[in-house]
């Protein structure tokens, strides 16, 4: 479903060149969990956003669906990430609008109808189990259901591809357990590819069918997790 052939990716900052990721090749196949670890500066951000060209690369090709979306123009792009569902660390909500208009908002991008984006709405509410906090602000959610509006807005879409940039990183243990049940039953049941990163080897061990390991810009690792995990 993807594959990234040999990105580079440098940035040029005054005085500082960085090579955030350097000849990365990596396939990962429709319908699995897919995990990217590393420390701190490794270039996991990078490498996730490279999935929806939120980065592009310097060098190397992207291709998702049997699509070079590295060769697409602006307007096809947009289209494009209409169909790919992001979900965030500290999870971008709008803090002056309701879950419900949260979730719509995406929808409402596309120029859907609003009859159709409100049914949609609550559909993927239903789905993350908040349907009876819809009129609500996410001030007055905790951070695991704010999540999960997360969760929601990014499946409104009904996307084939989700993308989590550390999804579980800002909650506590329990929640993060229960953010990533619902990210499997999400997999499981709707059969949507997810690619997420983590700093969290237990994250990965969790819900993780194959895992790529990456450092300085390097794929060091890519294998199923047992496999990789297992070494010493
Ligand atoms: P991670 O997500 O693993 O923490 P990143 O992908 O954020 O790693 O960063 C990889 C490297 O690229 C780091 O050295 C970081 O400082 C650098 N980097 C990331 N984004 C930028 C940017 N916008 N400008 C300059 N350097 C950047
Ligand atoms: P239908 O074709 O009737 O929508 P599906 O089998 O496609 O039925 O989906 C089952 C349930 O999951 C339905 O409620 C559907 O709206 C919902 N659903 C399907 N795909 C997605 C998706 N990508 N994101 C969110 N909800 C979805």
């Amino acid at each position: 479903m993807i594959r990234l052939k040999n990105i580079h990716k440098t940035y040029h900052s005054p005085g500082r060149v960085s090579h955030a990721l350097a000849g990365v090749d990596l396939h990962i196949r429709q319908g699995e969990v897919f995990g990217i670890i590393g420390r701190s500066g490794a270039g996991k951000s990078t490498l996730i956003r490279m999935l929806n060209l939120l980065e592009h690369p310097t060098q190397g090709e992207v291709w998702v669906g049997g699509q070079n979306i590295t060769a697409m123009s602006d307007a096809q792009l947009r289209r494009f990430r209409h169909g790919v569902g992001m979900v965030f660390q500290h999870f971008n909500l709008l803090r002056s609008r309701t879950v419900l208009d949260n979730v719509c908002f995406p929808l409402r991008l596309t120029g859907m109808a609003r009859r159709e984006q409100l049914q949609r709405a609550y559909e993927v509410l239903e789905l993350v189990g908040l349907t009876d906090h819809a009129a609500k602000y996410p001030r007055q959610l905790s951070g695991g259901q704010q999540q999960r509006v997360g969760i929601a807005r990014a499946l409104a879409n009904r996307p084939e591809l989700l993308l989590c940039d550390e999804a579980t990183s800002a909650l506590d243990p329990e929640t993060t357990q229960s953010i990533l049940r619902l990210l499997l039953d999400i997999n499981s049941r709707l059969g949507i590819t997810i690619v997420l990163i983590t700093h969290g080897m237990d994250v990965i061990r969790s819900v993780c069918d194959r895992v790529a390991v990456i450092d300085a810009g390097f794929l060091v690792e890519v294998g199923d997790v047992l496999d990789v995990f297992l070494h010493p």
